[in-house]
């Protein structure tokens, strides 16, 4: 490691457990043994691991830190400064929308305002083609990202049921955090269904205070970032760590390249900050920036040896994008609901995950609870049938008499959903913008059909009067898939790339199915896996002479 001098941090002004913390900073060309591009889910926790184990690491962050104080208004319309908000271009039969349903951008990543449901996958997710014919397993086993799964659940942490029926059954560390009323809607309707569910998790909000994070005050603002600290983010609950572990975390920092030697290796980023070009020398780079921004990097990153982008001779760097189905389902009551008032993300069934013999499609999908909040729940209505001005006022009075579900299907991987560069539009740092290319495919209409039927008969079993729903998707992943060899992936399932040995993707785009459960816990957990064998096996990553085998197609 090189010298370095060490700076206060001034964020979170209202929390105590970062002020005291000293943050090293490298000299400008020093070069560290990680770069890690991306601060979220995949980044932040890598930056803990790998600090600790003594490693030299800076981190590129796109956006800035988030001071809880100015930034998390408990407001919907004044929280556009957490989202990546930057021109993307989407296409397909069933385009995705981008802005704050999709990606944070900031320390901590999306998981500043993610909603902190932390269920696992099951076992069955990671051989979805051995089982079902569909999709594509992963190149290791539920029992090799256990433990990572049960360490994240203690370090977020996670509070959910002591028993927790479904996939390889489990209990969570942490108590059950109180479900509000829209929760009790979801519980009451599946208990008349008979269908098992439970509540108060598995959610990243600890019932009670954790260490000097204070406790969760009910509000119900999850998604416009925790103001009181309370909901877990990389930013409250790894990077403090990171940093006092002598990592850097370099805010408003935009990677536009990532540079190779003539030894295929790679050498260092380049970023974009304050308008000027700067270079971060590294040993090893670790790609973490979000399903859209991680295969952008790349297919940007192109070189003589590497044509149509870094790591990407398989040609499937952005191909196999996933989104999870998430179909918005509302009823609304007689009686006052308030389905603001606590965090959204409070009860679920997976009872209909699995593949049922019985259905007209394969795989499945999870009811969870949501609460959108007035504008969201504006939009839903002026989406469901174009309401607006007096009559879409006139609904908008019901608004403490909804209750909303929503529904967690699992999207099968298509090689025709990708990810490419834009051929002539480009960002104000000169990158070619993303464009996105989504369709539904028979199997994925099939099983949104489904839930939403299920979602409206449970909110009719818990007393509503009427049900609607709108058509939504959340959580992208999987344009860099993870897999068995260079020819069906562009990570090993150690998220190493197959084409260049000292570089890395550790985000949600690894992931070659997604099952029905929010992703970021697993995200976490293969970032903390990747981390031990980094640990471990530091001189293949690192030592200058090892050169991956050139792949035999290539
Ligand atoms: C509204 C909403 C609700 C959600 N709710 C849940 C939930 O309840 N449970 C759950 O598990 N998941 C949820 N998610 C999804 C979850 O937050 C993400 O899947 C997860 O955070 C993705 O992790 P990641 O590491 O891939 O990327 P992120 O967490 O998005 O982190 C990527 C980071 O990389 C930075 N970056 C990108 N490109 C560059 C670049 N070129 N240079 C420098 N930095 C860059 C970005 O600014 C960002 O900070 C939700 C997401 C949203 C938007
Ligand atoms: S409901 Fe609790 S966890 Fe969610 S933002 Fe409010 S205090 Fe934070």
């Amino acid at each position: 490691m090189g010298g370095a001098r060490a700076v206060k941090l001034h964020v979170h002004l209202s929390s105590d457990w970062v002020l005291d913390t000293e943050m090293r900073e490298y000299r400008p060309n020093e070069e560290v043994d990680f770069c890690i591009i991306g601060s979220g889910a995949g980044g932040g926790v890598l930056a803990q691991r790998l600090a600790r184990f003594g490693f030299s690491v800076v981190v590129l962050e796109a956006g800035p830190w988030h001071d809880t104080e100015t930034d998390m208004v408990s407001d919907e319309a004044g929280s556009a400064r957490l989202y990546w908000n930057d021109e993307r271009f989407t296409g397909g039969t069933d385009p995705l929308e981008f802005g704050a349903n999709n990606s944070g951008r900031g320390v901590g990543g999306s998981t500043i305002h993610y909603a902190g449901f932390c269920p696992r996958l099951h076992p069955s997710d990671f051989r979805v083609r051995s089982l079902d014919g569909v999709g594509a397993d992963w190149p290791m086993s539920y029992e090799d990202l256990e433990p990572y799964y049960a360490a994240m659940e203690r370090e977020y942490p996670v509070s959910g049921p002591r028993q927790y029926p479904w996939g390889k059954p489990h209990g969570y560390p942490y108590a059950p955090l109180q479900a509000g009323t829209a929760g009790q809607m979801l519980i009451e309707g599946c208990a008349k269904l008979g269908i098992p569910v439970v509540a108060g998790g598995p959610v990243a909000i600890p019932a009670g205070r954790k260490g000097k994070r204070p406790h969760c005050i009910m509000r119900g603002f999850c998604l416009l970032g925790c103001k009181v600290g309370a909901k877990s983010s990389t930013m409250v609950s790894h990077i403090p760590r990171a940093i006092a572990d002598g990592a850097e975390m370099r805010a408003e920092c935009m990677a536009t390249e990532i540079l190779i030697d003539s030894n295929d290796r790679v050498t260092g980023v380049r970023y974009v900050h304050d308008s000027r070009l700067e270079v971060q020398r590294a040993n090893a780079v670790i790609v973490a920036g979000y399903a859209i921004e991680s295969p952008r990097l790349l297919l940007n990153s192109k070189s003589n040896a590497f044509p149509d982008g870094l790591a990407n001779t398989s040609g499937l760097v952005g191909k196999f994008l996933m989104a999870q189905a998430g179909p918005v389902v509302w009823g609304r009551f007689p009686n006052m609901i308030r389905q603001y008032k606590a965090p959204p993300a409070c009860a679920l069934t997976e009872e209909f995950y699995e593949t049922d013999p019985r259905n007209d499609f394969v795989r499945g999908y999870a009811l969870q609870t949501v609460a959108p909040l007035p504008i969201a729940m504006a939009h839903l209505l002026i989406e469901e049938n174009g309401e607006y001005g007096e009559s879409l006022l006139e609904r908008m009075q019901d608004y403490n008499h909804y209750a909303a579900i929503g529904v967690l299907g699992e999207i099968l991987p298509d090689a025709r959903n990708f990810v490419s560069l834009h051929p002539t539009e480009k960002d104000r740092f000169g990158m070619p913008l993303a464009y996105s290319h989504f369709n539904l495919f028979e199997n994925d209409r099939r099983m949104m059909h489904a839930g939403i039927a299920r979602a409206r008969a449970v909110l009719e079993a818990a007393g509503a009067t009427e049900t609607h729903s709108v058509n939504r998707y959340a959580h992208l992943v999987g344009t860099c898939r993870m897999g068995f060899s260079e020819r069906d992936s562009v990570v090993d399932q150690w998220c190493r790339t197959w084409d260049v040995a000292n570089l890395f993707v550790c985000d949600g785009s690894v992931l070659p199915t997604q099952g029905s459960a929010n992703p970021a816990i697993t995200i976490s957990a293969l970032a903390a896996r990747t981390a031990d064998w980094l640990h471990h096996n530091a001189r293949h990553a690192l030592t200058r002479d090892e050169r991956r085998p050139v792949p035999a197609h290539r």
